[in-house]
């Protein structure tokens, strides 16, 4: 059995056990990819557990290093959460709910930690909302075993995704592994179960004397990031927190500005990274400061037809686009051994990678030589965030125009992203290299030239991002070297093109052809 499937079944087959005990001195719900107050079904679930005996709810967040480093989360990210959770403390504040932050330096230790603090707070129900990670899924089936065996309801429920994996299935009973079919039955699903939409209501204000009880808690720091994730880089650091302001009242604010001014375009602009025209919500939706089952019934309530397929356009298209998250999760949660470092399909499991160091450096610092992919990887170091379109373009170039193994992009993304999100980055990389689930065919190769002249027409992109380029006119910004002749990009310190793309493109062919498995 799959890890989602092994918890479901201990929810399932514990249910009668857990529903025997009642409530102690207080309800925990622990925070985790959810850091909001707003729309958030785990932390409801607990506020009305509290509030049905008139006890305090606890609200607890884990700072675990380790899991950083499992999951290559970027500083960029470490440093969003950790500002999010100053706005996630304040409010909760305002409500005399506590909020026990606190760092475990051995992940192991973290399931010991929460067993420690809910007997201390007399705790016997804690909820959580289910992250669908191999490693988390595993702890948390863990978890509510250990947590019955004291006497405790542990409850993680479906809350990340708009419709929870499992409930699409084929015709022939099988999850989708293929997007189109699956956006078919999701919106059906959600067409039939409009109720999946509704928004959960923030928690209850908690008993005045919580105030003193946990003053402790009220009163005790957010942690600081572990060493290995702090930024180091003062002005980094500062730039970050200008461009992306944290917590969930900016993400409502956001999601409130686009839906109202940029939306109803988005068909039609979604592809051009100078146009400024997507929603820029992806860090929200993966610290969960926004709900996906928010941002999804914002678009349907502002398109005058309420609908949520694609027939209208910029809201339709929008939320397919939402969906696309879904997507990879359902995919995460039933093919659990993409969380191994393993392709999702198995013939492309003995590809012959390149091993340069060098191309690979000069990919990640944006010197390529190839103005549209630079342009991409230095606003990555630079915001880390790219725009959608860019990040296939890069992705492309790095799995086949430098023949390099796409793992060490998707990492590379992980480290600096500051929305990475395992399932979609995993999706994404899958996706732009062939080798995951609803793939390109591998002879589908990005041309960098075509993609920047289509995308980019007026270099507009381009020049914000390299500098070097800015003063170039013309047609020549895309290909500096080819139809710009090279002298004012020579002039300017801008790289030549580290690769030819046909003889690349021809040697992608042959590799790909050739390293795939049979059986
Ligand atoms: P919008 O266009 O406004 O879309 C709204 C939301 O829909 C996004 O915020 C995002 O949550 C979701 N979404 C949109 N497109 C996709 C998609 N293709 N796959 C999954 N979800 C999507 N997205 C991440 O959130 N984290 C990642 O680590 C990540 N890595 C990627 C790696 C590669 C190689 C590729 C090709 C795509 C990756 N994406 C990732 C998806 C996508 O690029 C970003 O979600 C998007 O660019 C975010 O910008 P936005 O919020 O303005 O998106």
């Amino acid at each position: 059995p799959r890890p989602i499937e092994l918890l479901e079944k201990s929810i399932k087959d514990t249910k009668p056990e857990r529903e025997e005990i009642q409530v102690g001195e207080s309800v925990v719900h622990w925070f985790k990819r959810d850091l909001r107050t707003f729309d958030n079904k785990g932390l409801r679930l607990a506020s009305e557990k509290a509030k049905s005996k008139n006890v305090p709810l606890i609200c607890m967040f884990i700072v675990s290093p380790q899991d950083y480093e499992a999951h290559f989360t970027s500083p960029a990210r470490v440093d969003f959460d950790l500002r999010t959770l100053e706005v996630l403390k304040s409010d909760l504040q305002e409500k005399n709910i506590p909020l026990h932050t606190v760092t475990i330096d051995k992940r192991n230790d973290v399931p010991g930690h929460v067993l420690e603090v809910c007997g201390k707070w007399g705790a016997k129900h804690i909820f959580c909302n289910i992250e669908y990670e191999v490693d988390e899924l595993r702890r948390e089936t863990k978890l509510l075993k250990k947590c019955l065996e004291k006497g405790i309801d542990f409850q993680p429920v479906h809350d990340d995704v708009v419709v929870p994996p499992g409930n699409l299935a084929s015709g022939a009973g099988k999850q989708y592994s293929v997007y189109s079919p699956w956006l078919k039955a999701w919106i059906k699903h959600l067409h039939e179960h409009p109720d999946m939409l509704d928004a959960a209501e923030p928690p209850h204000q908690n008993p005045e004397t919580a105030k003193t009880k946990f003053k402790d808690i009220f009163e005790k720091p957010i942690p600081t990031a572990p060493p290995s994730k702090a930024i180091k880089d003062a002005e980094y650091k500062q730039r970050l927190g200008n461009i992306w302001p944290a917590g969930e009242h900016e993400a409502q604010d956001r999601l409130e500005r686009f839906t109202k001014e940029k939306i109803k375009n988005y068909a039609s602009s979604r592809n051009l990274p100078a146009a400024n025209s997507t929603s820029l919500l992806s860090v929200h939706l993966s610290a969960g400061t926004l709900a996906a089952r928010t941002a999804v019934r914002a678009a349907r309530d502002s398109n005058s037809s309420r609908k949520l397929d694609a027939g209208s356009a910029g809201h339709g298209t929008w939320i397919s686009e939402v969906a696309w998250r879904d997507f990879y999760k359902h995919v995460l949660a039933n093919w659990p051994y993409i969380c191994m470092f393993k392709p999702f399909k198995y013939e492309y499991s003995d590809i012959e990678w390149e091993y340069n160091d060098e191309h690979f450096q000069r990919w990640c610092e944006g010197k390529t030589g190839f103005p549209i992919v630079d342009a991409a990887m230095r606003q990555c170091l630079y915001m880390g965030y790219i725009h959608n379109r860019c990040r296939m373009i890069v992705a492309s170039f790095l799995a086949k125009d430098l023949l390099l193994d796409w793992r060490l992009g998707e990492k590379h993304f992980m480290e600096n992203l500051i929305d990475g999100d395992f399932a979609s980055n995993n999706g994404g990389w899958g996706f732009s290299a062939s080798t995951g689930v609803d793939p390109q065919p591998y002879f589908r190769i990005f041309n960098p030239l075509l993609q920047s002249e289509k995308f980019d027409k007026e270099g507009e992109y381009i020049r914000k991002w390299v500098p070097e380029l800015a003063g170039m006119e013309g047609n020549a910004i895309h290909d500096p070297y080819g139809r710009g002749k090279g002298k004012e990009a020579e002039k300017a310190g801008y790289p030549k093109p580290i690769v030819d793309h046909k003889t690349a493109r021809a040697r992608a062919l042959e590799r790909y052809k050739g390293g795939l498995r049979r059986s």
